[in-house]
């Protein structure tokens, strides 16, 4: 996960975010902006970054509050703190490299952070990133907080995994959602940062659609193994490989990913074999002889049963991988 400290330039919402920010900033003008967000959406769409404009647009000391889109200035001594990450009125919670979760030390900070009265004269603001991780006793202690949390502040939780979140957190948060754009606002945004509109596209298909993700991902040194996993899945068909020693291999690339990719895959198989666009346009060749080894039903048969890692996964679960994977491509293998 990237940490929101990265965030070290003034940040503004991106083209898919206006709906949100519009809601976000009518609240906040109307007097109606609840004292706990939460932010929920899945990675790489943009929520930390939402949440840096809207904490600077409060802690801004010069906002231009007559027109609705307006942001922080970017220039005032308040901005300018939060830009350098040593902003007194902000406290940014997340997991500690190396640690296993955020910890209740943590947490308790945010207690005494928000005891205190505001440095600047102004809001108190509190993000906690990956708000997912915190250990138990953290989220109790969280919980206290989210109770009382006092004048003039916005605390904003962010969570790519909803369901591993304590529903008495979720329950006193107003929630936000960010959605995954449509493809053509990614593509508009994407195509200028990387090397051509067609890597964009291919970036987009495997990140599920999501941007940031996408941009990312240009420097994922597994990137270049989606041709080899694909001609793998190929060979298993053709019995011409041992399913253990794939299920072995496959352990190089993140477990997440590569279920996203496989199930995005099995999307493709279905509208290539009716002759339609797919969204991993450079893998066709293979994907037309991995189609010609399976029954229509066994493609919607393997979808479901990656969907299903999958969730096991997103929900917090902690399965053993290698097991997963292996009885994953087994059942490939033998699929009618
Ligand atoms: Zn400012």
């Amino acid at each position: 996960m990237s940490s929101f400290l990265d965030i070290t330039s003034p940040a503004l919402p991106y083209p898919w975010q206006q709906a949100q920010w519009e809601k976000v900033i009518g609240s906040q003008q109307s007097g109606r902006l609840p004292h706990a967000l939460l932010f929920l959406g899945p990675q790489g769409v943009g929520k930390q970054n939402f949440a840096a404009s809207l904490v600077d647009r409060m802690l801004c000391h010069q906002p231009e509050t007559q027109r609705l889109e307006e942001q922080a200035c970017g220039k005032c001594k308040s901005c300018l703190l939060r830009i350098s990450g040593n902003h007194p009125d902000l406290k940014v919670v997340e997991r500690l490299e190396k640690k296993k979760n955020i910890s209740i030390d943590q947490v308790r900070e945010v207690g005494e952070f928000l005891a205190k009265q505001a440095q600047l004269d102004g809001y108190r603001c509190v993000v906690v990133n990956g708000a997912e991780e915190m250990s138990e006793s953290a989220a109790n202690a969280l919980l206290k907080v989210l109770e009382e949390p006092g004048d003039q502040c916005l605390l904003i939780l962010i969570s790519a995994r909803a369901g591993a979140l304590m529903p008495t957190i979720k329950s006193r948060c107003q929630h936000l959602y960010f959605h995954v754009p449509s493809k053509d606002v990614s593509l508009r945004w994407l195509s200028p940062l990387v090397a051509s509109p067609e890597q964009a596209q291919t970036l987009l298909a495997i990140t599920g659609g999501a941007p940031l993700k996408a941009l990312q991902a240009q420097q994922w040194a597994w990137l270049g193994q989606r041709e080899v996993i694909a001609r793998q899945l190929l060979s298993l068909r053709l019995r011409q490989i041992e399913p253990l020693l794939v299920a072995k291999s496959l352990q190089e690339v993140p477990t997440d990913e590569l279920l996203l990719w496989l199930h995005q895959w099995a999307l493709d198989w279905v509208k290539q074999g009716q002759n339609l666009a797919i969204d991993n346009e450079d893998l066709r060749p293979t994907f037309g002889e991995i189609i010609s080894t399976l029954q229509t039903e066994s493609i919607f048969l393997f979808s479901e049963e990656v969907f299903a890692n999958y969730l096991l996964l997103a929900q917090g679960g902690n399965p053993n991988i290698l097991l997963m994977m292996e009885s994953l491509i087994i059942y490939w293998s033998q699929l009618p």
